[in-house]
Order: C-alpha cells, then sequence, then structure tokens
C-alpha cells in the first residue's frame, strides 16, 4: 500500500445503470452524472419504464435535481445489446438472479448490488477499504469475452465490516453482536407504508439478519489459491426498520482475540485508512472512519452525511459487560452502502486493470 500512487484513467468510460429508476438506481445516477471517471450512456428499468423518457419513468427522490440530458434518455429494457461493457446493477434480487450471469457470460462486467451473486465462491464481495486484494477472484470466472461479476455487499454489512478491520486486524475478533436500525430507503421505492412505519418500528427485515451473519465472514476472510477462506468469527445480528430515511444505525459489540485498552481500540479506529486512500479513488472518503466523542452521537441525520456520505462514523466506545467493548457505528446506507460502495469498487477494478476498455 505505501507504494501506491493516484492513478487517473486516460479517458471517461462509459457505463450504464440497470434498475435506474429505483431507490439505489437514483443514486448511481445523481452519483455517476459529476463523475470524473465515468460517463452515463444507458439506463434500463423494467418493460414498466422501457422507451420512456428517464425523466418520465422515474419518480426523482434525491436532493440535487435530475441534469436534462439524463431526464431525456430513452429507459432501455434489461437486456443485450448495451452501449458499452461496465454496468452497475441495482436491480431488485429476482431480476438481477436472471441477468446478471448471462449479462456477465456475454462479456459484460457487472458490479452489483443486489445479493443474487454474493456468496458465489467465485464472485468478490467487496468493500474496497477492507478487501480490495479479493478482487483477484475475478480472473477465477472463467467466464468468455472478459466478462464477470463483481458485489457489493448489504448495506449494513459495509457499516459494519468497516468498523470491524481495524479492530480485526490490530487485536483479532472472537465474536460480534450487532442490533440494527435501518433506514427507510433500504426498503427501495416506494418502501414501508407510512402506516407501518410512523409512531412505529419493525423488528423484521426478511433475510437481512442471514445477510448480516454471513457476509462479514467472507469479507474478512483471506484470499489465497483462487478462493477465500471466511474467517472464524462468531457473529449474531438482530435488524430493525426504523423511521429514519436515509443512515443505517448499528450498536456493535465485539469480543476481541487479545487485551486492548479502549484508548487502543480507539486509536485502531482513528487510524484507519486503505488503499482506496493511498490511491486517491474519487469516491474514497479521505478518512473512512470518523470516531466521535460527542455522548449523543452518531446520529443519521448529522452524520450521514460524512464525506459525501462514504465515512462511517462511530461513537460512543465503551466497555461492555458481556464482551469487551461496545460502540455505534453510522453509515449512509444508499451512498456508501450501495451505489456509492459499488462505484468506489468499480474505481478499484479499473485501477486493477479489470474493466474492458477502463
Ligand atoms: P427498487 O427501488 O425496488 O428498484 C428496483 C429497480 O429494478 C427499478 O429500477 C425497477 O424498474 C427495476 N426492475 C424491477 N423489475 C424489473 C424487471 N423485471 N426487469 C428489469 N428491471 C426491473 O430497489 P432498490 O432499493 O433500489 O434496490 C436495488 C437492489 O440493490 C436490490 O437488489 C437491493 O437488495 C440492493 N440494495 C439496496 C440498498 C438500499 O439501501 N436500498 C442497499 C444495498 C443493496 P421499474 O421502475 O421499471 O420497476
Amino acid at each position: 500500500m505505501s507504494n501506491a500512487k493516484p492513478f487517473r484513467p486516460e479517458h471517461k468510460i462509459p457505463v450504464a445503470v440497470l434498475g435506474a429508476t429505483g431507490s439505489v438506481g437514483q443514486r448511481f445516477v445523481a452519483l455517476l452524472t459529476e463523475h470524473p471517471w465515468f460517463e452515463v450512456v444507458a439506463l434500463t428499468a423494467s418493460e414498466r419504464s422501457a422507451g420512456r423518457p428517464y425523466g418520465d419513468a422515474v419518480h426523482w427522490l434525491q436532493e440535487t435535481p435530475l441534469p436534462a440530458a439524463i431526464a431525456a434518455m430513452q429507459v432501455l429494457p434489461t437486456a443485450e445489446p448495451l452501449p458499452c461493457r461496465l454496468l452497475f446493477s441495482a436491480l431488485d434480487t429476482s431480476t438481477a438472479d436472471a441477468v446478471e450471469g448471462p449479462l456477465a457470460d456475454a462479456g459484460y462486467f457487472v458490479v452489483s448490488n443486489a445479493s443474487s451473486h454474493r456468496m458465489d465462491a467465485d464472485v468478490p464481495l467487496i468493500v474496497p477499504e477492507v478487501n480490495a486484494e479479493h478482487l483477484e477472484l475475478v480472473h477465477h470466472q472463467n467466464r468468455p469475452h472478459g466478462g464477470a461479476i463483481v458485489t457489493n455487499p448489504n448495506c449494513s454489512t459495509i457499516g459494519l465490516v468497516m468498523a470491524l478491520k481495524p479492530l480485526a486486524d490490530a487485536f483479532g475478533l472472537e465474536q460480534v453482536h450487532v442490533v440494527t436500525m435501518q433506514a427507510l430507503s433500504g426498503a427501495g421505492v416506494p418502501g414501508v407504508p407510512s402506516m407501518a412505519v410512523i409512531d412505529n418500528l419493525v423488528p423484521y427485515i426478511g433475510n437481512e439478519e442471514d445477510k448480516l451473519e454471513t457476509e462479514p465472514l467472507k469479507i474478512l476472510g483471506r484470499y489465497g489459491d483462487g478462493r477465500i477462506v471466511p474467517t472464524d468469527l462468531t457473529l449474531s445480528a438482530q435488524c430493525n426498520r426504523v423511521a429514519v430515511l436515509d443512515g443505517h444505525t448499528e450498536c456493535i459489540s465485539v469480543l476481541l482475540g487479545k487485551r486492548a485498552s479502549q484508548d487502543d481500540v480507539r486509536d485502531a479506529l482513528r487510524r484507519f485508512t486503505a488503499l482506496p486512500q493511498a490511491l486517491e479513488l474519487p469516491s474514497a472518503p479521505r478518512q473512512p472512519i470518523h470516531v466521535t466523542e460527542r455522548v449523543d452521537r452518531p446520529q443519521p441525520r448529522l452524520d450521514r452525511g460524512r464525506e459525501a456520505g462514504m465515512a462511517v462514523t462511530v461513537g460512543r466506545l465503551r466497555p461492555c459487560p458481556l464482551f469487551d467493548f461496545k460502540f455505534v457505528a453510522l453509515s449512509h446506507n444508499t451512498l456508501r452502502g450501495a451505489a456509492g460502495g459499488s462505484i468506489l469498487v468499480a474505481e478499484m477494478a479499473v485501477v486493477q486493470g479489470l474493466v474492458p476498455g477502463g
């Protein structure tokens, strides 16, 4: 990492967003419109939207205005042919199940947010600050025409592993317990009905606890000989939907592999930096983890926007009577946890020479 140098591609790389009308798809469009390396040349969605101008098909919910040139683009069906090789997928899971594999077989480089292929043995599941070296798995997919699938983890997994990685490196990790309070935007568009969530919370999110208990083991695992050996860690997760628009909050307790003081833990979190920072990738936060000493932080409304929504905020670090330490981590679920995280994965793949035409 110390030899890493900032990298710039020689020309803009054309990209498409699959599922561009959804909650995550819109975030992709907003972020890619401003991106220095990538240029949006195609937007796809379901047959309901295909053939319509994007501005008519989408119910735009972003804080930034929809650029006129993007609004005028005709939505394409989610199928071949597409006019570029790099595809960002924000498709719902059942559609992703059906189309991502065939698109990769046809030579497209698919960076996906869907859960369909995350746990496939030859598919990298990447948080660039944590396991960029797992991108090597792409060479073992053996797809014709240079295509591949690379995946972004579940939105809550990302905040969790970002906070765990410095602790795993410095002290080892034996057991982790996490309780999440997850934002409404994580449920897609149109999302959770107001009658279900106002004055309420829902202590169930389908399949979420399973993802949170399995994905971190792969991400924190070791790459070698074309495979990932999952890390040996016991994880227990409880997931709740709460009436917050954006930003997942996670209460985390950790049992470390060796003794450490509270100052040691705080220093490890604060000092954490990785390859995306050394390479100065456009979507990388300067400091991946912000540690706050305020007794009542992090809070979604106040902290989710740190470093354009790409930093994780950790606070309330204190001893845990059951394990060693407990703390609260907050991350933006559709920025770091979805579209922004995927774009950072693609930037890393471009630097590693994996993206066709990149
Ligand atoms: P969403 O709002 O429901 O959007 C789904 C998108 O898929 C829409 O563009 C929709 O197009 C399109 N689509 C639906 N059926 C299709 C079909 N048969 N063929 C082609 N396109 C179809 O979902 P989301 O919340 O953005 O999530 C997208 C993916 O990211 C999911 O796999 C989700 O699990 C994952 N994810 C979400 C978050 C989050 O915070 N929201 C975080 C991490 C990962 P139409 O508008 O035309 O129906």
